[in-house]
């Protein structure tokens, strides 16, 4: 087809196409072919300024990318950013129906009301190539029955009287009815767009790809809706935006976006399910789209996310693109967090400009220019520690705003719209704003001040908020659930509906979503949730069981402790800490086992005993169970005739027993039933999990617990009865690792019972199989338990030496693996005076089984559970024995692991002391610690950031970033193995902190210990004694 147009006299100057100038007139219109009214434009005019050259066409394109991105989340209501080029772009007054008259903002056409016809707008501009994407708002409510949009050249006529659909009645033209749903060309009907159940919002996005000749739609959430048409002409036909409609007063909205790979960058950042969606505020300053390299700047400079960042703490810096005002706040709020990383967001302001800073990987590593920054509760000076702040930002959590304000020479810092009472003075004149997107943070939107100064719990139609549910306006509702109960006096109706719409609805709403779910409690857990229900429960205390609203919000606070608590180990960590744990036990007491049918108390009793239980997995709350006696209060439920209180009972003893009294927690058959009942039951569903009324078990808790409570001598006469062994195997097959190796230890606790069971095992060809295939396990810990299992299946007549207490070598002297070790150490030249061969204990899988030993021990004040060496041996050291004494190591420290290189140890063993990273290289850059982020070339001054780090558990401290591994060839049997060394050592309690793991497992290192407490990290060398050093060799 021949194109057609001229210039327009006096128009634009880069119209392209005019209109039929005697279009719109109210006659229908035939399309007319090119007739030489108008000389075809050269190409390279037609298509934009994209085909302009290169530098011209980057600034137009970032123009219009923060033009329109600026606005991309606006409701459409308001239009307040118009570009030249929007306008440029948008409908053309003169090339539309007369009944279309264009707003006073150039970007949107109205249509007239009361008029019998069909009317269409056409753009200004006719495109010929490239791909263009224009923003439509086309109110829904404003649609009427013939809401067209598409495209087509200027042939397309604009008016027809009556009411028809008028993109699409033409060969040259391409509709889509938004509200048929249907797709238009040639006049025919040509399909059902969009294909399945989308509705289109006000606001949606329509991409004309001329390079592929497809026109396609995207929801406002930018959601593709797929290929409208895939047969538009390529090259030689311009074509315009079109739209029709019949409604009166109708408005359409086109802002012109650019290219499509504005869409391609705002859906990349949708992809994690944490990332945010948000309506955003206009705020002076922006970030510049240089950053450090981690990092991408969204949102036209509204939003900085650092990428990856499960994999890397640091390079997640970036600036303001323009230098702060005296006076205007520059403040960003916390969108989401990743569970890892210790240390957080840290904000400052700094001379250099982007464009002139080489990014560091975090901020506090830069030499040029002057830099402030708040790290943690410090503000350093290019460095230097200035100032205390009396508040930390590594507390701070998701939805908290933190911000800087210049005034003067003064720099004043907020935290969610509070100053500070410290203030900088002498901050230099001209300094841009600096985010450093460190540690366990992951993503900021810069704030204005209007709203986010105000409290967040003023902000109306929380409900409706949670009802979208993105994972962070379900933060910020929990956020003012939680203030609100901070803050106020306590109305029980209101509260109890705020919670379950806030708190509960979103946890039942993510089922499925366990990572989401553990991030909603994570974040409860930071709010200090549970302090808040504690106070609530302890004012229901009285009168809890009335009836009315007060029942209601109990049991609301009750089943937010139980569920949350089953998901997220900071929940039940913390509720150990709100004092809640005596509350629950109380409810025991109070209640006794009920014997009546009383909902409400069963109600009261089982949640009581199933928060308990959930708690009891986090080993920080060991202490306090045992502080309450929690033992025996939670042990007469086991005599109950509820068989939901007897199993919740038995696997919360499982629990907290300590391990050396584990074999006083004795159920009677019908419990044991009832566990092996679930099992089979959750063995059987795809999940691995098993339901009993009001609540649930996993396979891997339920075989956890069996193989804690398969220690009592009647439990394993009882579990034997009951048929454990064939679930036992039928876990083996079905289960994860976990699973398998709690498995696992459950036959071998079986196995330990008698003879005759042992008999009975070796003789079931079934089950020998199966255990001895687990041997070929890639899981290094389930090799071991199948191991532990069939040397004690083969043990006869050991009786005597079964259950007795660790005695005295014979073992070790018989052990080859024993003496293999040793020929290693001897190899090391170690001098013989620093080991104490008193301490020396194998913990190969025969010599541990032989001395039928637990896995785990409970030790010290308070109490910390730790894993038993299983597969390495440890040759003594001397401790100083009076101080060890004095201080009673042995009675009140914990015991915790410590793994190192071989090259490292004669220096540890001839020092006495463990060596700080730095000293050694130490697991590479996931082991950079605190909030520093510091190194040995530059540190503040007076900064120690160096930690010892440790473990309860030998799984986690002996892996290879630890403990890495060298190769040995044994001498005497030629034979080459590879070895790991690491400490064994008492740890004063209180003088190291807790940490989740820093080599980013998805899986957990321990059944016993959570990833979430794994790590230990200390700077006190003094309160720590090495008293064993560890070798493996394999
Ligand atoms: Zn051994």
């Amino acid at each position: 087809m021949a194109e057609r147009g001229g210039r327009r006299p006096g128009g634009l100057g880069d119209k392209i196409f005019t209109a039929n100038q005697t279009s719109g007139t109210g006659t229908k219109l035939k399309p007319k072919m090119g007739n030489g009214q108008g000389i075809a434009p050269p190409a390279s005019k037609v298509t934009d300024f994209f085909s302009q050259g290169q530098g011209k066409r980057h600034r137009n394109l970032g123009n219009a990318i923060i033009g329109a991105l600026r606005e991309a989340h606006d409701d459409g209501r308001d239009c307040k950013v118009v570009t030249s080029q929007q306008l440029d772009h948008s409908w053309d007054q003169t090339d539309s129906s007369t009944n279309f008259k264009i707003l006073e903002d150039g970007v949107t056409a109205q249509r007239l009301e009361g008029k019998g016809s069909t009317d269409a707008v056409r753009s200004k501009k006719a495109y010929q190539s490239g791909c263009h994407v224009f923003q439509i708002y086309w109110p829904k409510d404003e649609w009427g029955s013939h809401a067209s949009i598409g495209c087509g050249t200027t042939e397309v006529p604009l008016t027809s009287p009556g009411y028809s659909v008028l993109i699409g009645s033409t060969v040259d033209s391409w509709g889509w009815n938004v509200c048929e749903k249907k797709l238009y060309h040639g006049g025919k009907e040509c399909g059902t767009y969009p294909a399945g159940r989308w509705q289109l919002g006000d606001i949606f996005y329509m991409i004309l790809n001329l390079q592929t000749g497809n026109l396609s739609f995207r929801t406002k959430g930018n959601k593709d809706l797929g290929i409208a048409f895939n047969n538009l002409p390529k090259g030689d036909t311009a074509l315009c935006v079109m739209a029709s409609a019949t409604s009166g007063n109708c408005r359409i909205r086109m802002k012109y976006i650019g290219s499509e790979d504005i869409l391609q960058m705002r859906s990349s950042q949708r992809k994690d399910t944490r990332s945010l969606q948000e309506p955003m505020q206009q705020t002076y300053y922006t970030f510049h789209s240089r950053c450090g390299k981690n990092t991408e700047v969204l949102f036209g400079g509204k939003m900085a996310r650092r990428k990856e960042a499960e994999d890397e703490p640091d390079n997640g810096v970036v600036l303001t693109s323009q230098s702060l005002e005296d006076g205007e706040p520059f403040q960003v709020r916390l969108n989401s967090k990743v569970s890892r990383w210790r240390g957080s967001l840290e904000i400052g302001v700094t001379t250099t400009p982007a464009d002139l800073l080489d990014f560091p990987s975090s901020m506090t590593d830069r030499t040029i220019g002057i830099t402030y920054m708040w790290c943690g509760d410090v503000v350093y000076m290019n460095g230097d520690k200035i100032l205390d702040l009396d508040r930390d930002l590594d507390n701070i959590t998701v939805g908290d705003c933190i911000g800087l304000m210049v005034d003067g020479d003064k720099l004043y810092f907020y935290h969610n719209g509070c100053r500070l009472p410290q203030e900088v003075s002498g901050v230099p004149n001209v300094v841009y704003g600096v985010v450093d997107v460190y540690g366990d943070a992951e993503c900021v939107t810069l704030v204005g001040t209007d709203r986010s100064l105000s409290r967040l719990s003023t902000i109306p139609g929380r409900k409706e908020i949670v009802h979208l549910s993105t994972p962070l306006s379900t933060m910020m509702a929990m956020r003012s659930t939680i203030d609100t109960l901070k803050n106020t006096e306590i109305e029980s109706v209101t509260i109890a509906t705020e919670i379950e719409i806030t708190i509960l609805k979103p946890y039942y709403a993510s089922d499925g979503d366990r990572d989401l779910r553990m991030a909603y409690g994570d974040h409860l857990a930071d709010l200090g949730a549970a302090q808040e229900f504690a106070k609530l429960l302890r004012k229901l205390s009285e009168g809890a069981l009335s009836e009315g609203t007060n029942w209601q919000l109990e049991q609301t606070v009750r089943l937010a402790c139980w569920n949350y608590s089953n998901v997220s180990v900071k929940v039940a960590v913390q509720i150990g800490m709100a004092g809640l744990v005596s509350i629950f036990l109380e409810d025991l007491d109070k209640y006794g086992i009920p014997k009546t049918k009383n909902e409400k108390q069963r109600f009261v009793v089982l949640s009581a005993l199933n928060i308990l239980h959930n708690c009891a997995k986090a080993s920080e709350n060991r202490q306090i169970y045992r502080d309450h006696q929690a033992l025996g209060r939670i042990s007469k439920y086991l005599k109950s005739d509820d068989r939901e209180y007897v199993m919740v009972a038995a696997l919360t003893l499982s629990y907290i027993s300590e391990d050396d009294k584990l074999d006083l927690v004795e159920m009677d058959t019908r419990a044991t039933k009832q566990i092996l009942t679930v099992l089979k039951k959750g063995l059987e569903s795809p999940d691995l999990y098993g339901r009993v009324d009001e609540s649930g078990y996993s396979v891997l808790e339920l075989t956890q617990g069996l193989s804690c409570l398969a220690l009592n001598q009647t439990n394993k006469a009882n579990l034997w009865e009951c048929g454990a062994l064939s679930l036992m195997m039928k876990t083996i097959t079905k289960g994860g690792f976990m699973e398998k190796e709690h498995a696992a230890d459950v036959v071998w606790r079986l196995a330990q019972h008698s003879d005759s069971v042992r008999t009975k095992i070796r003789n079931n060809t079934a089950a020998m199989e199966t255990l001895t295939e687990l041997m070929q396990c890639h899981s290094v810990p389930v090799q071991q338990a199948a191991e532990r299992a069939l040397l004690c299946i083969h043990q006869v007549m050991r009786q005597q030496h079964i259950g007795m207490p660790e005695k005295k070598n014979d073992a070790l002297l018989t052990c080859d693996y024993r003496s293999l070790c040793k020929r290693f150490m001897d190899s090391l030249d170690l001098q013989a005076e620093f080991f104490n061969s008193k301490y020396d204990m194998c913990y190969c899988n025969s010599c541990h089984v032989t001395r039928a030993d637990s896995l785990y021990y409970t030790r010290g004040e308070p109490a910390m559970v730790y894993g038993l060496p299983i597969g390495w041996c440890r040759f003594g050291l001397h401790i100083h024995k009076s101080r060890a004494n004095a201080l009673k190591v042995f009675q009140k420290w914990h015991v915790a692991y410590h793994g190192t290189t071989v090259g490292a140890i004669k220096n540890i063993i001839e020092t006495g002391n463990l060596l700080l990273p730095g000293d050694v290289a130490y697991g590479g850059i996931t082991l950079r610690e605190g909030k520093g982020h510091f190194n040995d070339d530059w540190k503040p001054k007076g900064f120690d950031t160096k930690n010892v780090f440790l473990s309860p558990s030998i799984r986690y401290a002996g892996i290879e970033c630890y403990a890495r591994p060298k190769k040995f060839k044994d001498a005497q049997s030629g034979q080459k193995y590879t070895a790991s060394v690491a400490l064994q050592v008492c740890i004063r309690p209180n003088s190291y902190k807790v940490g989740k793991d820093t080599v980013g497992a998805s899986q957990p290192f321990d059944p016993r210990i959570d990833n979430q407490n794994i790590e230990w990290f200390t700077k006190e060398r003094g309160s720590i004694i090495l008293y064993g050093l560890l070798v493996k060799l394999c």
